[in-house]
């Protein structure tokens, strides 16, 4: 193809499609050798209630430790897991090791974990796996983890694609509830009055929109923020808004009625237990200030 390819656009486009699949196949066998070592980990990124002063959950975000892969992040590695059929394994590796995690944890601190929420993210493609609920429940009583402390993330654009089959795996894992959160929101195609037909439970904004909200102001961006924190209210869903980093964009959030945040603004991604540690004594000092108040004639 490069030979007879006149010098210019046509050459260099060639060119540039080999360097990707390059990439592609670097990523494919990279993760299949992490798999098989098990070289992955979770980390945790806390999501805030208004007027609440510690986390009222946690996000689990996968990380992969294989060296052949450092430096990959999920945003790459997962689409490429997702086309050559790895995924359904590596979420399933993602759910048991987060249930495994709380689980170990509650042995310290079994009171404070009681009511943290735990958000996994999962691949809009289980919308066509019959068997992930059964998988779940399964894992959920191998590690005692309560359902009703479990949060599943999905992006819009799987729920449009996979409808019928989607929704009835929905309906069925709310059932046993869990809780479903449509990620990424604003970023796909569903249309607004779509929702209604969602069995959902949050919306998330994607952090684009956020980003994008700057004290000088960009109307555009502003005006759109503003019509999805209505559209959500029109349904009664909750919102959240992903991606804060300024105290602008928690105030502007905030004030129009976006129920809790998460974004390097509070934390990044941590692990576990430093997560719990952190809320722990977040929760005692709290405690104690209270106790001094109280104790003021
Ligand atoms: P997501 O589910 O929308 O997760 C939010 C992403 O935004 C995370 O990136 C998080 O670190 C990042 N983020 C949140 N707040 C901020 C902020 O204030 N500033 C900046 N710069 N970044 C922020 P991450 O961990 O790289 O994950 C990227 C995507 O990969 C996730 O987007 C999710 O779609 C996917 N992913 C991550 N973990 C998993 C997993 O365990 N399973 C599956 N199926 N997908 C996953
Ligand atoms: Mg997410
Ligand atoms: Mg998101
Ligand atoms: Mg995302």
């Amino acid at each position: 193809l490069g030979k007879r390819a006149l010098p210019g656009h046509t050459y260099c486009f060639s060119e540039e499609m080999a360097i990707e699949m390059k990439r592609e196949a670097h990523i494919q066998q990279g993760l299949r050798k992490a798999m098989d070592e098990g070289a992955f980990e979770l980390k945790f990124m806390p999501i805030h209630q208004r007027d609440k002063p510690w986390c009222t959950s946690a996000e689990a975000l996968i990380r992969c430790t294989h060296p052949d892969l450092e430096g990959v992040g999920p945003d790459l590695f997962i689409p490429v897991a997702e086309k050559y059929g790895m995924i359904y394994e590596l979420d399933l590796w993602v759910i048991e090791f987060c249930f495994r995690e709380i689980g170990a944890l509650k042995q310290e601190f079994r009171e404070d974990i009681r009511d943290l929420r735990v958000a996994i993210n999962i691949s809009s493609l289980e919308l066509n796996n019959p068997k992930l609920p059964a998988q779940i429940i399964m894992l959920a009583n191998r590690h005692d983890i309560d359902l009703n402390t479990l949060d599943l993330e999905l992006t819009e654009t799987g729920l449009v694609s996979h409808k019928p089959s989607g929704l009835k795996m929905l309906t069925e894992l709310r059932q046993h509830g869990i809780r479903i959160i449509l990620d990424d929101f604003g970023t796909g195609y569903t249309a607004f009055n779509q929702l209604q037909h969602y069995p959902i439970d949050r919306l998330k904004i994607d952090r684009s929109f956020v980003n994008e909200l700057s004290i000088s102001g960009q109307a555009h961006t502003r005006s759109l923020v503003d019509v999805i924190l209505r559209v959500a209210e029109i349904y009664g869903i909750p919102v959240t808004a992903e991606g804060v980093e300024t105290q602008e964009q928690l105030n502007y959030l905030a004030q129009r009625g976006c129920h809790s945040f998460q974004g390097y603004y509070f934390n990044p991604p941590v692990a576990l237990t430093k997560l719990i540690a952190t809320r722990y004594q977040q929760k005692r000092s709290v405690e104690h200030a209270c106790a001094i108040v109280n104790a003021v004639p």
